[in-house]
């Protein structure tokens, strides 16, 4: 991944040239933009080298438990921005193994769809489940459009996140929704962590959120209409920072090395069956209206 880098000067969101570095994590230099405060890995690898990663390489079964769990959750926030699913359609975007659109299956919707580039992950999710599965959006019919689109953990991946948006924003029906779900990094957990947030993966994480440019992403580059927020902090990131705080900054969180990161697919996924039972009632506990949380999830409105 690390051989062929492009060197992004400019602002992905307002495409300004007035940024500065601010962070440089085992030589993937990342810039704030001072026009818009967006935060970008500037050293990404060419959109052939990220397909090709996405499409060959990104699947193992620590991400296939870590979606399942998350699958508990998404479900959650799907169902306090979408109250009445019945008869709507939902595309979901970086479907996955596809077990958020299987945990949708018995609330009426009258179709699911997947987006999913790994090929190793769409193939499990054509043979377990009955979604309709496509490889890329362009993949789709022009003319498609949905009532609910679902982006979850997806967009921190994209390089070009308003192009992106622009081109989901057309698969929506009028009166359609749009639900983002991304990490804040921005949030307390993460400026107390600072170089040692976990979330810092700057090979797969390249557009770094907060609530103010996501909430942005939307309101300056499309006509979508802001309509809620919700936030949370994951039990295991506030486990880091009480473990960073105790050691006092010695240990906690994780400081990003490309090797470790290529290595780690072969992690094991600890605590699975716990955090299958649990996660989804620390969410429901935890959640908020606000995007302060360390996950946050906005949900935004097409006109009649
Ligand atoms: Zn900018």
């Amino acid at each position: 991944m690390t051989d062929q880098l492009l060197d992004r000067t400019s602002c992905p969101l307002c495409m300004t040239s007035d940024v500065r570095q601010f962070s440089n994590l085992d030589g993937f230099r990342s810039s704030i933009c001072n026009a818009c405060g967006f935060m970008f890995v500037r050293d990404v690898a060419t959109a052939s080298k990220l397909n090709e990663f996405y499409e060959n390489g990104y699947c193992n079964e620590r991400q296939k438990l870590g979606q399942k769990v998350n699958a508990t959750v998404n479900g959650n926030v799907f169902r306090r921005f979408i109250p009445s699913p019945e008869s709507k359609s939902i595309l979901d975007v970086g479907s996955g193994y596809g077990f958020f659109l299987d945990l949708l299956r018995d609330i009426g919707l009258s179709r699911r769809v997947g987006i999913e580039l790994s090929n190793h992950e769409r193939r499990y999710a054509r043979t377990q489940f009955d979604h309709e599965l496509y490889g890329n959006i362009i993949e789709m019919s022009d003319d498609d459009r949905f009532d609910v689109i679902t982006l979850f953990e997806v967009i921190e991946h994209i390089p070009d996140p308003v192009a992106f948006i622009k081109a989901l924003r057309h698969h929506l029906k009028p009166d359609g929704t749009i639900i983002i779900g991304t990490d804040n990094f921005a949030s307390s957990v993460a400026r107390k962590l600072g170089d040692r947030f976990p979330k810092w993966i700057p090979h797969e994480h390249i557009s770094y959120f907060t609530p103010e440019t996501l909430c942005s992403l939307i309101t300056s580059h499309t006509d979508l209409e802001l309509f809620g927020n919700i936030s949370f902090t994951p039990w295991e990131l506030y486990a880091h920072q009480m473990l960073y705080i105790v050691t006092m900054g010695r240990l906690g969180g994780i400081i990003y090395s490309n090797n470790e990161q290529m290595a780690s697919s072969n992690r094991p996924y600890r605590n699975f069956a716990l955090r299958l039972l649990f996660n989804k009632f620390w969410f429901n506990f935890m959640k908020d209206d606000n995007l302060e949380g360390e996950m946050m999830y906005i949900a935004a409105k097409a006109q009649k």
